[in-house]
């Protein structure tokens, strides 16, 4: 065995510090797997305020490099300390001009992205590729850069510029759609030269592209299930850089993503009312779903499942296509508890759905991890009607809970729920076009297992539960890849 692969993963978003998505979730988790795994693991976030708020007075400490001006900011500082809940030794930019702001990472109390996101997403990657070469820690340096999603993707492109220097890098894709697209005209602030920004480059249609940078500057490139990693090859899932895909088609991998065993564990739970285990999950499931009833004044109907959604309220996921399956009278048995926030109109529209049907439908416009939780513990599904879905984790956060995945055959959720009329092997409900009348045919398949084969719904509970999904086998993978790339 040689020395400990050195990799820095460099990303916008990390639980438990800071989380709008998914990318939190396999962000906080997947360094613990690589180390679990044999790999010297560091992670590199923007210092928002809640971020540092996190951290008592010595939790983190400057790392010497000084790192000077850059980007707008007059005052940066890298400081190191450990994510909390790991071993994982994490680096934080302080730089309070571009990250010292109340709420979302990315939008301001409007919704509307922050004007400068290209410098602050900017200056993530920078640092990201000087730390990784070595160049601001004297301690260390990295193997792998290792950058995730637009907000990190001009760190290949960065590293390229260090034509001495060994680092290899990988890009994982969490969503082709959220690109990092911004005009022309800001190149130079970003340190970019205008033999960069070609058609061949990271100009796309007359703007300047931080994704497709990335997709053409890094040694490998993932994505986060097998089939998205085939359905953005082609022009109906490639958002316009599926040509470069194709392109790069060698260096492009799907490995899907896992769970967080820990975080998500029924049995050890505690926002949970009453934990469990495959051994008891019907009794507990009954008391979970009382109290989550409770909680959002729904009837307490034995008769009726309780499908539940937790998401971004957007086209993406499909939940338009939900608003209209919904007032089907075929499905006036289901109970249907909505957590999410995201477009205005959806928000509105789940609201007023539930004002028209109390007792039946429930709607919690908020962002609530402890809420997310107890919502899998009682709810009886979880339904994801995607457009499209680059994994999907709340299916997989549904089948360890026994929690049936109501799914599209799409993406990750292809990959991860296999039909109830399989048998032996089915796990959830699956449906194909993204129709209301498909949807609305398969919740109505679900009503008719839960009421009239209630066998056969705790025999897909259960295999479900048992599903193997944590990223101990994903963590392989990407190790895989790293030693590939390091030769
Ligand atoms: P995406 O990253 O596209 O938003 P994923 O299914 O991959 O979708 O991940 C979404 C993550 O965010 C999951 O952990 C889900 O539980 C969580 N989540 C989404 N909306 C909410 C919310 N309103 N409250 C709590 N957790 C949420």
């Amino acid at each position: 065995m040689g020395a400990k692969l050195r990799v820095l993963h460099v990303a916008a978003e990390a639980q438990p510090l800071v989380k709008t998505g998914g990318l939190a979730d396999v962000v906080g988790a997947l360094p613990m797997a690589l180390a679990a795994a044999g790999c010297d693991v560091r992670l590199l976030l923007p210092g928002y305020g809640e971020v540092l708020a996190a951290f008592d007075d010595t939790a983190l400490s400057p790392v010497g490099v000084a790192l000077g001006t850059a980007f707008g900011a007059s005052r940066i500082r890298l400081l190191r300390g450990t994510l909390p809940g790991s071993i994982i030794v994490l680096y934080v930019i302080d730089a309070p001009w571009l990250y010292a702001r109340a709420g979302n990472p990315y939008v301001n109390a409007e919704g509307l992205p922050w004007a400068d996101n290209h410098l602050r997403f900017g200056l993530l990657a920078h640092v990201g590729a000087q730390l990784a070469a070595g160049a601001l820690d004297e301690a260390w340096q990295a193997d792998i850069l290792h950058a995730h999603d637009w907000h990190a993707a001009l760190a290949p492109v960065y590293l390229r510029e260090h034509p001495a220097n060994a680092v290899r890098s990988v890009f994982t894709i969490h969503n082709l759609a959220f690109q990092g697209r911004f005009p022309l005209s800001v190149a130079p602030a970003l340190g970019l030269s205008a033999t960069q920004l070609t058609p061949a480059g990271l100009e796309f249609h007359g703007d300047l592209s931080f994704m497709k940078g990335a997709l053409l500057a890094a040694d490998a490139i993932t994505t986060v299930s097998p089939s998205y990693a085939r359905e953005i090859l082609a022009a109906e899932g490639g958002e316009g850089l599926d040509g470069v895909l194709r392109d790069r088609q060698a260096q492009l991998l799907g490995i899907l993503n896992g769970v967080d065993t820990v975080a998500w564990n029924s049995s050890t739970d505690s926002a949970l009312a009453q934990t469990y285990d495959r051994a008891t999950v019907h009794t507990a499931k009954a008391v979970n779903r009382r109290a989550l009833r409770e909680e959002f004044g729904l009837d307490d109907a034995p008769q009726r499942p309780l499908v539940a959604v937790v998401g971004r309220l957007t086209a993406q996921k499909g939940l338009d296509v939900l608003l209209d399956a919904i007032a089907d009278p075929a499905l006036a048995d289901l109970q249907l508890l909505v957590l999410g926030t995201g477009e205005s109109s959806l928000e509105q529209a789940f609201s007023a759905l539930a004002a028209r049907h109390p007792g039946r439908i429930a709607a919690c416009i908020r962002f609530d991890e402890a809420l997310s939780h107890r919502v899998f513990g009682g709810a009886d599904a979880i339904v994801v009607p995607s457009r499209f879905e680059p994994c999907g984790l709340t299916q997989l956060y549904g089948l360890r809970y026994g929690t049936l995945p109501i799914v599209r055959r799409v993406g990750g959720l292809a990959d991860t729920v296999v039909d109830e009329s399989a048998g032996a092997t089915g796990t959830g409900f699956v449906f194909e076009a993204p129709h209301a009348h498909a949807l609305r045919d398969t919740l109505r398949r679900a009503i008719d297992v839960y009421q009239q084969q209630p066998a056969r719904w705790a025999a897909l509970m259960q295999r479900g539960m048992a599903q193997e999904v944590s990223w101990a086998g994903p963590a392989q993978r990407y190790r895989e890849l790293y030693q590939q790339l390091v030769g």
